[in-house]
């Protein structure tokens, strides 16, 4: 069964378009950063990166192939004994300056962000880029301190880095990586997803304004096979990978016994546990940011909601008010709310989870909108309701703007429904009472637990999951971790 919400806002209420018309330039042949310059790929090979919103080609970038590695993870090599001899106090300089850079060109990368990936031009410019300067903010922070910040050792870097990430936070993924290992003195082979590869190219036409010494940072643009030749290579030392738990699981098989280090960021399936007397409206409020933030293109994104029986009517009918408030449409406008679906495929796989929400007996509620762009891969934001613990909708991850409601008695009911999941990324708990906060917020298996919000980050606070959303911590004081030797280890 489906119900539709009409968009309240169509009618009467609808926002003129407010278009960010900032032109941005797009080479197009998009070429690999390695040795401190663009080269075109030795391979040869190039796919085509479009804009998802509009279906037009954005540019042809490079597909790295076995050579092109090679001559990465060479150029990263030769690189590496300099720059993890420089003084801490040096390496920060440059750290700052990127950060500084970043900032200064914010309104280029929000652009290019949201056209190459689709979202809302509102999210990249005020979450996305804002936070990739502040991770090398902090971490530059971190570059002269780092014997506080593992008292009693004497931390050594790691050595080459090959660090693998996905397609929803394209410029701040490759931030969380790079700042934290460039503190610590290691080099880096930064390989973007192939729908997302733009921001990370730009970034590293930062890195040759701020002088960043040739090999330092190299960027290798490709799919799936780029990453696993990556990966792969002999003279990596460490593999940072953020994507999704099949290919983390690849990883592992892949890095065990070869004396690499690995931290891996994966999946989620993270659950809202909404009791009867939290403040309602900035629960629902902090709910649908959880799951319609970024499309839910999110590892983390609160797409199971527990409610406690009583109040489930009531929760309901105000989701359905504010699911028909949503603006879903051109992400460069700055009053849309979720842009588009990141790509053609994800749009199947999303498409696919909501027949099968219907087919196994749920209840669909979803907002339909008039003025979606003919062109585009488009996702009207929905929920279900009657959704039964053992429905695909509320096992799997979806990676789109679904969320699966459902209810619970107890807070001990609540706990093990949140924890009955392979995954353990994140969980949000929202009630009126400190004292059951910190009771089931210790209790749930999760490595972020936000409480009265949600999707909140800061270079400060360190992210990570359990279970099947993986191992290792990034941001904070803790992401320095996974990049230093102590004592060898
Ligand atoms: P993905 O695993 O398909 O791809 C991620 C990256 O890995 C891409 O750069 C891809 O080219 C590369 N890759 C693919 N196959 C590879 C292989 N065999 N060896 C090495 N590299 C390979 O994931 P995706 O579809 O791009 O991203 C979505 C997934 O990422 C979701 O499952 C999401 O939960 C997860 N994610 C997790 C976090 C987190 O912090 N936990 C953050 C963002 C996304």
């Amino acid at each position: 069964m489906a119900t539709t919400n009409k968009n309240q806002n169509s009618d009467a209420w609808e926002y003129s378009s407010a278009l960010d018309t900032t032109k941005v330039t797009i080479e197009s042949k998009s070429k690999l950063f390695i040795g401190g310059k663009f080269v075109s790929p030795k391979s040869r090979s190039w796919f085509a990166t479009i804009n998802p919103a509009t279906e037009t080609k954005l540019s042809d970038v490079a597909c790295a192939g076995k050579a092109d590695v090679e001559a990465a993870v060479k150029a990263a090599k030769t690189a590496l004994p300099k720059w993890s001899r420089l003084s801490g106090t040096e390496r920060a300089k440059y750290l700052y300056r990127v950060a500084r850079r970043i900032q200064e060109r914010a309104r280029e990368f929000a652009i290019l962000e949201t056209m190459d990936g689709g979202k809302p031009i509102k999210e990249s410019r005020d979450v996305d880029i804002p936070l990739a300067a502040q991770h090398f903010f902090y971490y530059a922070g971190w570059a002269d301190k780092l014997a506080y910040a593992f008292p009693g050792s004497t931390p050594a870097p790691v050595g080459v880095c090959a660090q693998i990430i996905p397609w929803n936070f394209p410029l701040l993924m490759a931030a969380w990586k790079l700042a934290p290992a460039l503190a610590c003195g290691n080099t880096c082979i930064l390989k973007p997803a192939e729908t997302t590869s733009l921001t990370a190219l730009r970034l590293a036409e930062v890195f040759q304004e701020v002088g960043l010494p040739d090999g330092v940072v190299n960027i290798i643009t490709g799919e799936g096979d780029t990453g696993r030749l990556l990966a792969q290579h002999n003279t990596v030392n460490k593999v940072a990978f953020t994507g999704s738990t099949e290919v983390g699981k690849l990883l592992m098989r892949g890095t065990a016994g070869t004396g690499k280090k690995l931290t891996l960021e994966l999946g989620g399936k993270s659950a809202n546990i909404l009791f009867a007397d939290a403040a309602m409206d900035q629960a629902v409020e902090g709910i649908v940011a959880g799951i319609y933030f970024n499309q839910g293109h999110v590892c983390c994104a609160g797409s199971r909601l527990f409610v406690e029986e009583p109040i489930l009517e009531e929760v309901i009918y105000k989701l359905k008010q504010r699911l028909g408030s949503l603006r879903v449409g051109d992400p460069l406008d700055k009053n849309t709310d979720l842009g588009a679906i990141n790509s053609k495929s994800q749009l199947k796989v999303v498409e696919g989870y909501i027949r099968s929400g219907v087919k196994e007996g749920a209840q669909l509620h979803q907002l339909t909108t008039k003025r979606l762009p003919s062109k585009g891969f488009w996702c009207n934001p929905c929920f279900f309701t009657d959704v039964q613990p053992s429905h695909t909708i509320a096992r799997e991850e979806i990676f789109g703007p679904v969320l699966s409601v459902m209810t619970f008695r107890t807070p001990e009911e609540a706990i093990s429904r949140a924890n009955n999941s392979p995954y353990g990324l994140a969980a949000g708990v929202w009630t009126d009472k400190g004292a059951k906060i910190f009771e089931v917020a210790k209790k749930l298996d999760a490595g972020i637990v936000w409480c009265n919000t949600y999707n909140k980050f800061d270079a400060s606070s360190p992210f990570g999951g359990f279970k099947e959303s993986g191992f290792g911590r990034e941001g904070g004081m803790q992401g320095l971790r996974a990049y230093v030797r102590l004592g060898g280890v």
